[in-house]
């Protein structure tokens, strides 16, 4: 599944292909997505220039001065870099093409994905205004997250990884940030000493700052067809290693089931 360091550095890989360049057409093969495609998009969007191309949480902004494509990259969703002469495969569903010939194309096999239309400023979206902090920004902070967990009884895992706590923390990136924290997954959020909120919010900043710059480098060419949607995995301590030795005391990696979600964690590093 994408992750949020795999949409931001989508958002990266395509930007300079298509900011400033004006969309001719706008081709819908299969509207059925996580939520039907807006047929307005291709009365709406040709002849509009794309003014910029943006991110938030998950969510990637297609800017124009009379409103904004929302693509959300769901299970299995991919964008490339497209040419006329490309063939187009299967799950090639959406693809927007600019006056200069190339082409936005979204593969999306398991159809979880979204293309929305808004006129309004898309922060103010439904799907998009009741997020928390990006992790990345200042406005993430230890004494937010600090007060915000106070009296939960969940689990710290499950608290960070709800995205109106704060966006972007999937199920690998919470089981790492919490193994570099020393923090047990399943210790109840409202629990945990700012103290040690303050080494797992810097263990978050930094699991998603190492895959981003890790994308940067390893990730596919966006207008390479042939290629695989290119989701990146850093080196894992803990995530998928279980029965393993920890890299920090040797005992064995364990799992549980936290919810639908499988967690990873030393019984011996994380308390
Ligand atoms: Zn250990």
């Amino acid at each position: 599944m994408p992750e949020l360091p795999e949409v931001e550095t989508t958002c990266c890989g395509i930007a300079p292909h298509i900011t400033g360049k004006v969309v001719k057409s706008v081709t819908l093969r299969h509207r059925q997505l996580r939520w039907p495609i807006p047929a307005v998009l291709k009365r709406r969007l040709p002849g509009q220039r794309i003014e910029q191309v943006s991110r938030r949480g998950k969510y990637l902004f297609l800017h124009t001065a009379i409103g904004t494509v929302i693509i959300h990259l769901g299970m299995s969703g991919s964008l490339r870099i497209a040419q006329k002469k490309d063939i187009v495969e299967k799950h090639d569903h959406v693809d927007i093409e600019f006056s200069d010939k190339c082409i936005l194309r979204l593969r999306d096999p398991r159809r979880f994905g979204a293309v929305l239309w808004t006129q309004h400023p898309p922060t103010q979206h439904k799907l998009i205004r009741s997020l928390g902090p990006e992790p990345l920004s200042d406005d993430f902070t230890v004494e937010g997250l600090f007060q915000t967990s106070r009296k939960r009884q969940l689990a710290v895992k499950t608290f960070i990884m709800d995205s109106k706590i704060v966006v972007g923390v999937g199920n690998i990136y919470a089981s790492e940030a919490l193994f570099r924290a020393g923090i047990r997954p399943s210790t109840a959020a409202g629990r945990v000493s700012k103290l040690r909120y303050q080494r797992l919010v810097s263990a978050i900043k930094a699991v998603l700052s190492e895959a981003i710059k890790q994308g940067g480098t390893t990730l596919r060419d966006f207008t390479n067809s042939d290629d695989k949607p290119g989701y990146f995995q850093q080196k894992l301590q803990v995530y998928g290693r279980d029965k393993q030795p920890c890299v920090i005391c040797g005992a064995a990696i364990k799992r549980m089931q936290q919810g639908q979600r499988t967690t990873y964690y030393c019984s011996h590093c994380q308390r």
